[in-house]
């Protein structure tokens, strides 16, 4: 009989089997670890993922988030790669539209038929904002990509792995501990990159954070809307319609302008709302309530529309995201912390790795200061809160994590810690791999600096 492998670990007083051993291990299957883990493979790299959940995507899937935005700056597309491959593989199943080029400008033409995709520049105070490239697409599309761009880069998937302490020894992390229904088990691994969005590992790891707190929202479905006759009653007969959609968004109490979107399956629209303040997306309480709230106020909204909305009214519930979605938790303090002023200013730095519409993100802004051998990506990254309220949408998270992935396998190969990776190596393999790293920076980047450090 083979032995089992096991390690001990100070938090507990069992042996813990090791199930896996890899050179890269991945926290979390949201986008940003989809991207890291498919980047860090494709360099050459063994790589684990685990995911708590049954499902690969995050908040892209479980969460409903169901528009891929700021990839532009102004009409030029500077996040790709990765992201383009999702889009490119789920237009084919007809489950991501997109506004062809030719539509990509502002006219109040555009934005009747365009708008309600959520495909529009909404950074731009002109009226009506341009049409951009922006991408509306299906949750169950994004699952299906996700598993397919794993198993095809044979990566070694384990979901249903909830993380739960990081395995450190003298300051460099060496593996994760997760809970699974059969016990606890290790994953040993020589780099880590922590995609958990709520910066599960580096916190356990020891890492310096800052605590964020935003909205959260429990998105939801409607089936069997006549669109059409929505935007006939909206443009026709305005001013009965501004009564209507007042009176539904104070009933949902707390929503965009544009608080239901078309989706890629006909009649099915999706509602980012309701937005509930006060919920920390971390505490057991607060998302437990904030389940209640959510499917509460889903069902008010649904019940008023049906009978006051014009193309509403044979609507059907199809039901809420799987997950609450939260924005916004801990953020790593790391290397540098990429502040408001450096987004709204478009600050370039010398050692940009990504970046998303017109900002830059520095690898310097993955890494923490104190942990050897762990890097993170996503929305958790090393930003003050009110930068990642403006730079955490699903493309530029993707971004971080094929940097993150090039990074890790650099460092393996050369035999160096992560955070010595030379930035212009990754900066020129995402080129390679048709990603921009943002190491030209457009006409309107400013404060060209160098390295300073914020410490
Ligand atoms: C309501 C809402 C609307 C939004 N609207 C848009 C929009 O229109 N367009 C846009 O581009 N962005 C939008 N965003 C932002 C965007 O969705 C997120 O910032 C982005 O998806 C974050 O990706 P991520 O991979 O960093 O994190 P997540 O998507 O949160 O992924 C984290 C992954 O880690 C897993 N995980 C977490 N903890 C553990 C653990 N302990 N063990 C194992 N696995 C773990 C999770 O299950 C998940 O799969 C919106 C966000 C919300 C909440």
């Amino acid at each position: 009989m083979n032995k089992i492998n096991t390690i001990r670990h100070p938090a507990f007083t069992d042996d813990i089997p090791v199930v896996a051993e890899s050179d890269v291990v991945v926290v979390g299957g949201g986008s940003a670890g989809i991207s890291a883990a498919v980047s860090a493979a494709r360099n050459g790299s063994s790589v684990t993922v685990l995911e708590r959940y049954h499902h690969l995507g995050g908040m892209a899937s479980g969460g409903m988030v169901l528009v891929l935005d700021d990839m532009v700056n102004g009409q030029e597309i500077v996040v790709s790669g990765i992201v383009d491959e999702f889009v490119q593989r789920m237009k084919k199943e007809g489950m991501a539209v997109v506004p062809p080029e030719e539509d990509r400008f502002a006219s109040e033409e555009m934005w009747r038929k365009w708008s309600r995709w959520g495909v529009h520049d909404f950074h731009q105070a002109q009226r009506p904002q341009p049409i951009v490239y922006a991408v509306a697409f299906d949750p169950d599309a994004w699952k299906r990509t996700s598993l397919n761009l794993v198993r095809e880069n044979d990566i070694n998937l384990r979901l249903h792995s909830w993380f739960s302490e990081a395995i450190v020894e003298d300051g460099l992390i060496k593996g994760v501990i997760c809970q699974t229904k059969t016990g606890r088990e290790a994953i040993l691994g020589n780099i880590v990159i922590d995609t958990s969005g709520d910066l599960d590992v580096a916190c356990s790891a020891g890492a310096d954070y800052d605590q964020g707190q935003y909205i959260v929202t429990t998105v939801f479905r409607l089936s069997n809307v006549d669109t059409d006759e929505a935007l006939r009653f909206e443009y026709e007969e305005p001013e009965a319609f501004a009564k209507i959609n007042r009176e539904a968004r104070r009933i949902i109490g707390g929503a965009w302008e544009m608080w239901w979107l078309k989706t890629p399956i006909p009649g099915v629209v999706w509602c980012n709302c309701p937005h509930m303040p006060g919920y920390d997306g971390i505490s057991v309480g607060d998302l437990t309530s904030a389940e209640y709230e959510g499917r509460d106020r889903m069902m008010g909204l649904f019940e008023f529309v049906r009978k006051n909305l014009p193309g509403f009214e044979k609507s059907n519930m199809l039901g809420g995201a799987e997950q609450v979605g939260v924005r916004t938790t801990r953020m790593l303090k790391g290397e540098y912390v990429v502040t408001k002023e450096d987004v709204v200013n478009r600050r370039y730095f010398s050692d940009s790795v990504c970046r998303g519409r017109d900002y830059y993100t520095p690898y310097r802004a993955l890494l923490p200061k104190k942990v050897e051998q762990l890097i993170v990506a996503g929305r958790h990254y090393s930003a003050e809160p009110d930068a990642q309220k403006r730079s955490r949408e699903i493309p530029p998270c993707m971004a971080q994590g094929e940097a993150a992935g090039i990074a890790a396998s650099l460092a393996l190969q050369e035999d160096i810690l992560i955070r010595d990776v030379d930035a212009s190596k990754i900066q020129k393999q995402m080129r390679a791999q048709g990603a921009d790293p943002g190491d030209i920076p457009s006409a309107n980047a400013t404060g060209l600096d160098d390295q300073v450090v914020n410490a």
